[in-house]
């Protein structure tokens, strides 16, 4: 995923704000890495650049 659609994305629980932790990027994206909601205390993994934001339930 590229970094500016940090901007748009967002917990799909309660819509806050996600915190990022990349481990690894290329020059263009973030390859892999995960997103945390501090509100549910919830981390959505990024995998092959792409973000999963299933609810845990629903995964
Ligand atoms: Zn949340």
């Amino acid at each position: 995923m590229k970094r500016d659609l940090m901007e748009i994305l967002a917990c799909p629980v309660c819509k806050g704000e996600l915190e990022l932790t990349v481990e690894q990027e290329d020059e263009k994206e973030i390859i892999k890495g995960s997103l945390y909601c501090k509100n549910c205390n919830e981390t959505y993994p990024i995998e092959d650049g792409i973000p999963n934001l299933l609810p845990p339930n629903l995964r």
